[in-house]
Parts: structure tokens; C-alpha cells; sequence
């Protein structure tokens, strides 16, 4: 490409209104343009970054087995209404109707759609696994659009649908978009982490995100300095929490006095002698399965316990725990429900023991197999939830870190860190939410009809490249991984109006790497040097070669990384050889 016809947008000024270093350096380096907010146009030198995304993912899921398609943005309501999600997707689904007044949405995410052929198009389990994918924009009417194309509005996706006929054929597909995955980013020259995410309101049985470190990602994402252990924050939360989503961080060590207020004194309870103690026991991070305990203390207060129960670091403390906790700790509420003859959280210490519950191990404490105080008014469990009321606080991601930040990690191995990250992938085991609801099924070995099951998997291709900008910046601008620049080489020509000889070597040097593939800009601009330069490492061109009479006189041309501080000189023979 020449300079002189192609759209340099650059601009010097920091955009007063953006907060993050890549939606600054995306509008100064001419790569987008907002139209409104969350909606941006692409100009050519970001649309030729984007393109470049799409290129590595599209070929990674072809290798992956995945077969491309393309769904429009615009979904009919009826789909929605199918699989439940037209009354509960809320606000970021954008609704309109045609001029038959017929509901529509912007798609947000493709699963009814894609689900809606499937049905029609898949009958027996011989077709199976597929796994369909596209590259193409949703829209989400995200409540607060902000970081440019980080957060948009309008974004492009890849998202990708398998289709089973069990679960252990789903595993499998899960397992090769999890690689594909992870060739994606270490393609693209990332510094991420997969990290465990809760399936939540999706449902399913798996989940991981793809998360992008970077200071101003929006997610926490916990992970292990010696294990493999990695969860976003929501999941370690989950860990962290009872049934109910009340956070338990306060709950490992909580003390609170017969006043409500928390205390610090300890408890002496059999095999345990002191509160430390069952800090210490307990106290290793959030983990699997969290189980409130309240333990009665010596003045009549409750020390609060969390047990975390089926983990396997925490089963070998728990052990310890054992004679004292006995048996029903570690079971579920329905078990607890059926052993107390009421719902765990309905009834507090005193009734538990005026029913005998044999979990009174010693004069001052007893034990009881609760998840709360039983102090909430609407029965929930609640003990953190009194705690908060209590001590009149909001826990934070803040308080979170300061329990998980420096524990061991679940699995026993190495410490936990908290970092912030971006989320630039997203799998999901999705089971048969979508296929039950619209009864997508095929006939099995035996001839008898089953719910396929399914996977879904997102990319957030935009938002990759906001993404990777983020990782890779100076004081300058953009320094581009090479897969992802949007040309590799720029030739700078010092005087290429005036001087023949600049003229003629740039120009056919231009051509000779344009003819073996490379993309080069050659900037022809009528500018002075300077601001070619500034321009140059501004858009992050990886590889920099000026060209002036000076050197073309001793047969040199000079040659810079975008990473470097010093040119190099190179001869004029080897300067094909040398940027191959
Ligand atoms: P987030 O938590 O950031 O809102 P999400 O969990 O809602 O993302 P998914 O439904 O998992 O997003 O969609 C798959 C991928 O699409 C995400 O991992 C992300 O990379 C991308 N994505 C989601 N929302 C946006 C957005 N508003 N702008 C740009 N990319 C997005
Ligand atoms: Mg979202
Ligand atoms: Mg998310
Ligand atoms: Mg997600």
C-alpha cells in the first residue's frame, strides 16, 4: 500500500474521552471511528487488524473440524419465545418490530437459531458430532458501552455450536476447542489464561474464559503461581459462597459474639483446641463446596465456620474435623434437612438442640450443621449476610482478594494471585438447555430419539484487538504482534519526491516483498521524516526500513524493530535477504 492513497487518519492530540490505552491509540492511530455510543466504524488500517484476527480463528476452526455458516444479525421473536429467553435475557437484547408488526431482536448470541436448523437438518446420530461456527456482528445494548470496541455495542463475533448424540462425545469437542483455543491466542502472540467460569445462567456443566492479562481488563480472575489452577473471579466467589450466592469470606474465621458483633476469642471444641486452629485448618482458600458451620461458643456466642467440604486438600484437613463435625457436615441440605427434620437455615442452635441433634460435643460447643444463624427473615442462609448487617458492611472483590490473595490454592499447590484480565474467549458444555426446550433430537444406534446435546463457544474477535493493544504499547503506540500488524514493513524514503535514486529503490524494493507476499506500506507521503517516523510507531509497524540518498551513496539502508531504540545498517544486496 502507498501512504499517499490510503487513509492515514493519525492523529496527535490523546482523545479526551477515552480512558483506556487501546481505545486512545485506536483513535489516534486512524483504526476506528465511534458513530455512537458503543458503535464504531472500522476504518481500513483497523479493518485490516480485524481481518487478521478473523483469518487466525477461522483457520484454527477449520482445523478443528468446525464448518462455517452465516446467520443473520436479525432473529425472529418466536425463537426466543421457544427457548425461554425472549422474557428473560433483559435489557441487553434489543427488540423491534417490522412494518407487520412482527417481533424481532438483534441477535446478542445465535444459540436459538442455530439450534432451530439443527432440528431440521440432523436426524441421526451418524451426522453427529457437528459443530457449526461464524464470524458475525451481534449486538448487545450493554449498560454502560465504554473502552471503545473493548465494550461495544455492536461487535464481532465467533461463536461456534456442537452437536451431540451423548455427553462423552461433547467432552471430546469441548477439549478440541479448548486446544483450538488456546492455538488461537498463542498465535495471536497473547499473554493469557484459561480460567474455570461459572456456567451459570447458561447452564451446562463446563465453562472456561479466556482471559487476556492486562491492568485494565473488568474481570478478576484467580489463579495458582504453581498449579494450574485458574478461576475467574466469579467462579472463585462461587467457591466461596453458600447456596444462596451469599458471600463467605468473612465466614472462614468469623466469630460473632453473642451481641452479633465479631469477636476474636476462641472456642475450645474436641480435636480442635483453639479458633486459630480451625483458621488454620480451614482457612486455605475459597474451595469446592462451601459449608457454613455455626459452633457455639464459650459465652453463648457463634463462631461461624466454613467447611469446604469435597476438595481434596480440604477433605484430608476436614478429616481432622471429622469426630467433631461428624458425618452431616459434609452432606448436602437435603441430608441435613432429613437428619434435622427441618430446612437447614430455618432453625437456629437452640432448637437444634432442643430436637437433640447429637452434634453437641462439649458443654460450650455445639456444632451444628448449619449454613446459617437461622437469623434471616425470610429463612435463607444467611450467616454472612448477618454478618454483613451486622458489622454494616458491603463486601467487595476487594475483601475477596485480601482472603484468596496469598493462599494456598485449592488443589494444594503454590499460592493464589489475583489479576485482572480481559475475556476474549468464552466455552461453554451447554447440555441440552437449547435442545430440550426446542426439542432438537436424533435417532441413536438403537433407533430411539434423543436431545442432542451441545456446546457453544465464543470468540470476541473485536475485542481482540483492543485486547492485544493493551498488552503491547510504549509511550509511542501500538507495537504489534507481527501475526496481527496491519502491515509488517513500512519503507520510509527520506526525499522520495525529489530524489530519483530514493524513488526508484523504494519503489522497487516495495514491489519485490510486495511480490512475495508481505504486507508493506510505503510511506510516500510528501511529510517531513519526522512525522513518518512518528506515524510509523504510532500504528506499531513491526519492522521499519528508511531509505535516503545518504545511505544509498555507501550502499546502506537502514533498518529498525518497533521494539528496538537503534537502527541497524544493512546493505542494499542483502536488504531483501535480510527482511525475509
Ligand atoms: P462480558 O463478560 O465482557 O460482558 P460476556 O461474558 O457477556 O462478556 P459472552 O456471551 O461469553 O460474553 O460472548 C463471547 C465473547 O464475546 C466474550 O468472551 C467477549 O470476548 C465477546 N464480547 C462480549 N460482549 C462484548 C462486547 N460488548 N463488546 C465486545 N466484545 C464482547
Ligand atoms: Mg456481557
Ligand atoms: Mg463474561
Ligand atoms: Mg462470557
Amino acid at each position: 500500500m502507498k501512504a499517499s492513497q490510503y487513509l492515514i487518519a493519525t492523529q496527535k492530540e490523546t482523545p479526551a474521552d477515552a480512558e483506556v490505552i487501546s481505545h486512545q491509540l485506536m483513535l489516534k492511530a486512524g483504526m476506528i471511528r465511534k458513530v455512537a455510543a458503543g458503535l464504531y466504524t472500522w476504518l481500513p488500517l483497523g479493518l485490516r487488524v480485524l481481518r487478521k484476527v478473523e483469518a487466525i480463528v477461522r483457520d484454527e476452526m477449520e482445523k478443528a473440524g468446525a464448518q462455517e455458516v452465516l446467520m443473520p444479525g436479525i432473529q425472529p421473536a418466536e425463537l426466543w419465545q421457544e427457548s425461554g429467553r425472549w422474557s428473560n435475557f433483559g435489557d441487553e437484547l434489543l427488540r423491534l418490530k417490522d412494518r407487520h408488526q412482527r417481533e424481532f431482536c438483534v441477535g446478542p448470541t445465535h444459540e436459538e437459531v442455530i439450534t432451530d436448523h439443527m432440528r431440521n437438518e440432523l436426524h441421526s446420530y451418524k451426522q453427529l458430532p457437528a459443530n457449526f461456527f461464524q464470524i458475525q456482528t451481534k449486538f448487545r445494548d450493554e449498560r454502560r458501552p465504554r473502552f471503545g470496541v473493548m465494550r461495544a455495542r455492536e461487535f464481532l463475533m465467533k461463536d461456534a455450536y456442537s452437536f451431540h448424540v451423548d455427553q462423552q462425545s461433547l467432552d471430546d469437542t469441548y477439549d478440541i476447542m479448548y486446544q483450538a483455543y488456546s492455538a488461537i491466542f498463542d498465535r495471536l502472540s497473547l499473554r493469557y489464561r484459561a480460567v474455570q467460569a461459572d456456567s451459570g445462567s447458561i447452564g451446562g456443566s463446563a465453562s472456561h474464559e479466556f482471559h487476556v492479562l492486562a491492568d485494565s481488563g473488568e474481570d478478576d480472575i484467580v489463579f495458582s503461581s504453581g498449579s494450574e489452577y485458574a478461576a475467574n473471579i466469579e467462579k472463585a466467589e462461587a467457591l466461596a459462597v453458600g447456596p444462596e450466592g451469599e458471600l463467605c469470606t468473612d465466614a472462614f474465621t468469623g466469630h460473632i459474639d453473642s451481641s452479633g458483633m465479631p469477636a476474636a476469642e476462641s472456642v475450645s471444641t474436641p480435636g480442635v483446641s483453639s479458633i486459630d486452629e480451625v483458621s488454620k485448618l480451614l482457612n486455605v482458600s475459597p474451595s469446592a463446596t462451601v459449608k457454613t458451620l455455626l459452633v457455639e461458643g464459650a459465652e453463648g456466642g457463634l463462631v461461624a465456620l466454613c467447611l469446604r467440604g469435597d476438595h481434596s486438600l480440604n477433605a484430608v484437613k476436614a478429616e481432622k474435623l471429622d469426630e467433631v463435625l461428624t458425618p452431616l457436615t459434609m452432606a448436602d441440605e437435603a441430608v441435613i434437612e432429613k437428619a434435622i427434620g427441618c430446612k437447614p437455615g430455618s432453625i437456629g442452635p437452640q432448637s437444634l438442640k432442643a430436637k437433640g441433634i447429637p452434634l453437641i460435643v462439649d458443654r460450650s460447643a455445639a456444632v451444628i450443621p448449619l449454613f446459617t444463624a437461622g437469623a434471616n427473615e425470610e429463612g435463607r442462609h444467611c450467616t454472612n449476610l448477618n454478618w454483613k448487617r451486622d458489622v454494616g458492611e458491603d463486601f467487595t472483590v476487594a475483601d475477596i482478594r485480601n482472603v484468596v490473595s496469598g493462599d494456598p490454592s485449592p488443589d494444594g499447590k503454590g499460592t493464589l494471585d489475583i489479576k485482572r484480565g480481559i475475556e476474549v474467549g468464552h466455552i461453554f458444555k451447554l447440555g441440552d438447555k437449547y435442545s430440550q426446550a426446542m426439542n432438537a433430537s436424533v435417532l441413536n444406534e438403537n433407533g430411539k430419539k434423543v436431545v442432542m446435546t451441545m456446546g457453544c463457544y465464543g470468540i470476541g474477535v473485536s475485542r481482540i484487538v483492543a485486547a492485544a493493544i493493551e498488552q503491547n504499547h510504549d509511550e509511542a503506540g501500538i507495537i504489534w504482534p507481527e501475526a496481527l500488524a496491519p502491515f509488517t514493513i513500512v519503507l520510509i524514503p527520506l526525499n522520495y519526491q525529489k530524489s530519483e535514486p530514493v524513488r526508484t529503490f523504494s519503489d522497487d524494493l516495495y514491489s519485490q516483498l510486495r511480490a512475495r507476499g508481505y504486507d508493506v506500506l510505503l510511506d510516500d507521503r510528501n511529510e517531513r521524516p519526522g512525522v513518518k517516523f512518528a506515524d510509523a510507531e504510532l500504528l506499531g509497524i513491526p519492522h521499519r526500513v528508511t531509505i535516503g540518498d545518504r545511505g544509498l551513496a555507501e550502499n546502506e539502508i537502514e533498518y529498525r524493530q518497533r521494539n528496538d531504540t537503534e537502527n541497524r545498517s544493512i546493505a542494499v544486496d542483502n536488504a531483501l535477504n535480510f527482511l525475509q
